[in-house]
């Protein structure tokens, strides 16, 4: 079928936090052409490998088309009633806490503030968490001790005004593309300088001026020196600490307590790299999952956040620390406070005023009153029966959570388990009691937020497929079911979204950073027509950074230095496992493949799951190029194509997470990651694994 004539729809990629704009142009037969948006700030038209193929990744061929009830397909009224009863009837009997929502930074924002709303304010629990826990968790900690919410400063521009930019634990060039391209094309223009500082030589170095090939997990140690150092050589910007922070005294210390060789760096390097940042004020310091995935990575952000404080570089052109998300949507995730340590809006469950106010706003019969359970908590309680109804979302848990063995036959072993999702196929689907069929990218129909938080349509370019339903409609309906009519009586995003903003004029009210109360007023065709819009916007600002001006969110309006101290992984090395495995992405690959896995042309990167080893350390376990190897972790064990190469780091060998499967030669590399968490964000340590590696 011709499907010339049929209206192009603007949209946004379902990939990376980058959040590039998209063109979709439907043919009429169930297909998508897909090309860049030029107008979309993210992106000014370009795209990935990733985002150019998402065209085949619309077919239908695995989707899930109808609800189904212990594998047998029904009616959407059956498949509710019974979720709806379930969780009822085990909040009656148990409890609000024995129920949890386990949700994904690919949902939407509108999907994910439904989701909130039910849990937090009407089934009465803060027991809803998302696969966000494992990407960024540590960067909203690191951001609420400094900054008193967790605020990004900068925007993407930044990278393109730095004279310097540092990329932390942080594979720009495979896991955020179109962002490392634009930096890439800034740094032929202009001669930017690019540090990169990561345990393994990655793409990303290709642009380096200096590649830091620290030990794994002392990023600590790395900045904590150079804080020493800015005072040394008198880099420190006296006024704006004095004016603008407080406890550059116990940081200082604390700083200055560590040693630099725990690095294991070159002096000349450090040097050098120390002198670089010293010298240039405009630096954008990014960060990524090499320091959020650590049992220290609150602490690594907050030391990265010292040196942007203690030199007061932030919140001006070309200067600021930037926190790339992995997720579409981990943004808007956070926005609506879909973490369970969060309230909505960037407000605060801990604070007893912040609580009344989106209770009654909300006409909220049972207000959660505490932090919910995080992950990798929530899936103990899965397993130790405390978690009696489980409902996941638009994620995969039984491949992609830590100790992913345990985790599947928790949700295996769980009373009673809902997913909803767009195929059956998934490991975490198949466990499931009911399945109920959503949406996917090209039908779903709501907003996602960007690294640089700004807020973009996705839209629907194709109609939704048999039965499949809308996850905030999904949500909403349940919600309706256990009671709440009138609180969950939605017939559009528009309206959800409205809702959402008219909340954040509240916080707004708070002094919070979180307010998009501009938007709260928008018609249907506003919404529907609402381009690219960067956050804050309200009646004083839109758009643009945070911070220049030197008020930050905390109850005296200064930013806080914090004390942090190096520490090693949480994870013990021994000599039955004496490997780190640092385990990530590909650059074609995304999170378990359930869309990129149907694109063929994407699976000719990088075909198989694979061990990135060390020459030395290959010789020394006896490895063959090619060969295979069995990695084995106390969690469980894996086998892998061998690729050695002096890329990786020694002794931390490198495992990508996206394969999947019941078998250990299916290289599902999670299964080998050990469950340990940062004390303060609860963020898995999924970067060091203690494993054992012997030729297979
Ligand atoms: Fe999608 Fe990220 Fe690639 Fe942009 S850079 S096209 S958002 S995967």
């Amino acid at each position: 079928m011709d499907g010339a004539g049929l209206p192009q729809v603007r949209s946004t990629c379902p990939y990376c936090g980058v959040g590039c704009g998209v063109l979709l142009r439907p043919d009429g037969a169930g297909g998508l052409g897909v090309e860049g948006d030029p107008a979309h700030p993210a992106n000014r038209g370009r795209l990935c490998s990733k985002g150019m193929a998402l065209g085949q990744t619309v077919g239908l061929e695995e989707r899930l088309l109808a609800p189904r009830v212990d594998g047998v397909e029904t009616g959407w009224d059956t498949a509710l009633d019974l979720v709806a009863t379930r969780f009822s009837e085990t909040i009656a009997k148990h409890g609000p806490d024995s129920v949890a929502f386990y949700v994904s930074g690919q949902l939407l924002t509108e999907d994910y503030y439904v989701a909130n709303k039910l849990m937090k304010g009407f089934i009465g629990s803060a027991n809803i968490d998302t696969n966000s826990r494992l990407c960024m968790a540590s960067t909203v900690a690191g951001h609420r001790r400094a900054f008193g919410t967790d605020t990004v400063p900068g925007i993407y521009d930044d990278l393109e005004e730095a004279d310097l930019v540092v990329l932390v634990g942080s594979n720009m060039a495979w896991c955020h593309p179109v962002l490392f391209r634009r930096l890439a094309a800034a740094r032929a223009e202009r001669g930017t300088k690019v540090v990169v500082v990561d345990p393994r030589r990655t793409a990303t170095c290709e642009i380096a001026d200096l590649h830091l090939k620290l030990r794994p997990g002392t990023d600590v140690a790395l900045f904590n020196g150079l804080f020493a150092h800015l005072r040394e050589v008198g880099a420190l910007d006296m006024r704006f600490l004095l004016e603008h922070t407080t406890g550059f005294d116990e940081a200082f210390r604390a700083a200055s307590a560590d040693q630099i060789d725990a690095t294991g760096l070159a002096a000349g390097d450090v040097a050098r790299f120390y002198r670089m940042f010293a010298a240039t004020e405009r630096t954008v310091t990014v960060f990524s999952q090499g320091v959020n995935q650590s049992s220290t990575g609150s602490d690594k952000v907050n030391a990265i956040l010292n040196c942007h404080l203690a030199t007061g570089r932030l919140g001006q052109p070309g200067q600021g620390p930037f926190s790339v998300t992995g997720q579409p949507n981990a943004m808007g995730g956070r926005e609506v406070g879909g973490l369970a340590n969060m309230l909505a809006a960037h407000l605060d469950l801990e604070d007893a005023g912040h609580r009344a106010a989106v209770r009654s706003f909300w006409s909220a019969p049972a207000m959660a009153e505490s932090a919910g359970l995080k992950a990798v908590e929530m899936f103990r309680a899965v397993g130790d029966g405390r978690i009696k109804a489980l409902w996941i979302a638009g994620t995969n848990p039984a491949v992609s959570m830590p100790d992913a063995d345990a985790v599947r036959d928790a949700i295996r072993g769980c009373a009673f388990t809902v997913v909803s999702d767009i195929t059956a196929r998934t490991d975490t689907a198949r466990l499931a009691d009911v399945l109920l069929p959503a949406t996917g990218w090209g039908e779903k129909d709501g907003t996602v937020t960007n690294s640089d938080r700004t807020i973009s349509r996705q839209r629907p370019a194709l109609p939704a497929p048999g039965q499949a339903r809308h996850d905030w409609a999904i949500f909403a309906e349940v919600g309706r079911r256990m009671g709440w009519a009138e609180a969950f009586d939605y017939r559009a995003p528009a309206e959800i979204f409205r809702e959402h903003a008219a909340l954040s004029k509240i916080a707004g009210g708070f002094g919070r950073d979180f307010d998009i109360s501009g938007l709260a007023d928008l018609s249907d065709a506003g919404y529907e027509a609402l381009e690219p819009v960067r956050w804050p916007v309200s009646a004083n600002r839109t758009g643009g950074r945070f911070f220049g001006d030197g008020r930050f969110f905390t109850p005296d309006g200064r930013a806080r230095l914090i004390p942090v101290r190096q520490a090693a992984p949480a994870t013990r090395r021994s000599p039955r496992y004496p490997f780190r495995l640092n385990t990530g992405r590909t650059r074609d690959q995304w999170h378990t493949m359930t869309r990129t896995g149907l694109a063929p042309r994407l699976s000719r990167h990088l075909a198989e799951p694979f061990l990135q080893i060390h020459p030395s350390d290959a010789e020394t376990v006896g490895l063959e190029p090619a060969g295979l190897a069995r990695v084995t972790s106390p969690q469980g064990s894996a086998i892998l194509r061998v690729l050695i190469s002096e890329d990786a780091a020694i002794g931390a060998p490198f495992a990508p997470m996206h394969w999947t499967g019941e078998t250990a030669s299916a290289g599902r590399v999670d299964a080998l990651v050990a469950p340990m968490t940062d004390a303060v964000s609860g963020q898995p340590e999924s970067k060091a694994s203690a494993v054992a590696v012997t030729p297979f």
